[in-house]
C-alpha cells in the first residue's frame, strides 16, 4: 500500500486518526504508517465524546490510494451452530410490515433459530432511528448479550472512537450527526463463534426491516458477515473496499470490523480511508 497520503494529512486529519488510535509518521524520504500497538489502546478505549463533534472534515484521503489485502474475519469459530426447531419459525414475510415497536417485540420473542436457547438478551439496535448513517455489524458478543445493546464491548469502544472521528455518535439527537447501529444477528452465537448460514437467513428480515425503517443515506458494513449478508457476495473485504456498493438502493461502504482492527491495528489507516469515503458520499 502507498502511504504517500500520510504526508498530506493536516492537523485535523491527524487528530481524527489519533481518535481512532492510529499514529501516523512520515519521514522526509518516504511516508510510513505506524499503528499504535500499545495494548492500552485496546484495553482502555476512549470514552464517548464530550467535545463538539467535527462537522466537515478537510480534503480526505482517496480510498483509491489504498490497496487492501484480504483479511481474516472478526470472530472465531468455537462451537457448532444449533438448528432451529421447525415449529419455532415465525412468518418471516410479516416482518417487512412491522413498525418499530412491533419489530422490537418480534426480535425479543424470536425463536426462529437455535440461538434463542442460549441468549441472555436479544440485541435489537441502537441510535437515531432516522440517522443518515447506519452501521451494520456481525452479532452480539458477551457484553452485548448481557446489556442488550450492540457494540458495547471493546470493539464497540473502538467503533465509538471511529464515529467520533467522523463527527458522529450513537447518542446524537441529530440525524445528520447520529448513527443507527444494528447487527446481522440479534442473538449471540455461543462462545462468539461465526454466525451459521441458517441463523443469518432467519435473522436477515429483521435487519432488512431496520434498514427500511431508518432509510439511511449510507450503510457502513463492518466485517465479513455484514458484507456477505447485505451484498450477497463472498468477495473478501479487501477487494470490496474503496468503492460504493448498493443495498436496496442505499449506498454501502465496506470496511473492516472493529474487532479485527483491535487485533490488527495497522489496518486502522485503511478503515480511516473507508470512513473518509463514507463522509464523501
Ligand atoms: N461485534 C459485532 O459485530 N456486533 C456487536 O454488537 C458487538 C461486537
Amino acid at each position: 500500500m502507498s502511504e504517500e497520503w500520510v504526508r498530506h494529512l493536516d492537523a485535523r486529519q491527524r487528530a481524527m486518526l489519533a481518535e481512532m488510535g492510529v499514529k501516523v509518521w512520515a519521514p522526509k524520504a518516504r511516508a510510513t504508517v505506524v499503528a499504535d500497538v500499545a495494548p492500552a489502546a485496546v484495553a482502555e478505549p476512549a470514552p464517548l465524546p464530550t467535545h463538539t463533534p467535527v462537522a466537515a472534515p478537510a480534503p480526505r484521503v482517496s480510498a483509491a490510494q489504498v490497496n487492501a489485502p484480504a483479511r481474516a474475519p472478526a470472530s472465531e469459530t468455537t462451537a457448532e451452530p444449533t438448528a432451529a426447531p421447525p415449529h419455532a419459525r415465525a412468518d418471516r414475510a410479516d416482518i417487512a410490515t412491522l413498525d418499530w415497536p412491533a419489530l422490537r417485540e418480534a426480535v425479543a420473542g424470536c425463536q426462529a433459530c437455535g440461538l434463542c436457547a442460549s441468549r441472555r438478551n436479544t440485541v435489537f439496535g441502537v441510535g437515531h432511528t432516522q440517522a443518515d448513517w447506519m452501521i451494520v455489524g456481525e452479532a452480539p458478543g458477551e457484553q452485548e448479550d448481557r446489556q442488550g445493546e450492540p457494540f458495547v464491548g471493546a470493539a464497540g469502544q473502538l467503533l465509538d472512537a471511529m464515529l467520533r472521528a467522523c463527527g458522529r455518535a450513537r447518542s446524537s439527537e441529530e440525524a445528520g450527526r447520529g448513527v443507527y447501529i444494528a447487527n446481522v444477528l440479534k442473538c449471540r452465537p455461543p462462545a462468539n463463534r461465526n454466525p451459521a448460514p441458517e441463523e443469518v437467513l432467519q435473522c436477515e428480515p429483521f435487519l432488512a426491516r431496520q434498514v427500511a425503517l431508518v432509510q439511511p443515506k449510507l450503510i457502513i458494513a463492518m466485517g465479513r458477515f455484514a458484507v456477505q449478508s447485505l451484498l450477497k457476495t463472498t468477495e473478501p473485504i479487501g477487494r470490496l473496499r474503496g468503492r460504493v456498493h448498493q443495498y436496496e438502493g442505499v449506498p454501502v461502504i465496506v470496511t473492516y470490523h472493529p474487532a479485527y482492527l483491535l487485533r490488527t491495528p495497522i489496518d486502522k489507516a485503511k478503515a480511516w480511508a473507508d470512513l473518509c469515503l463514507a463522509m464523501d458520499q
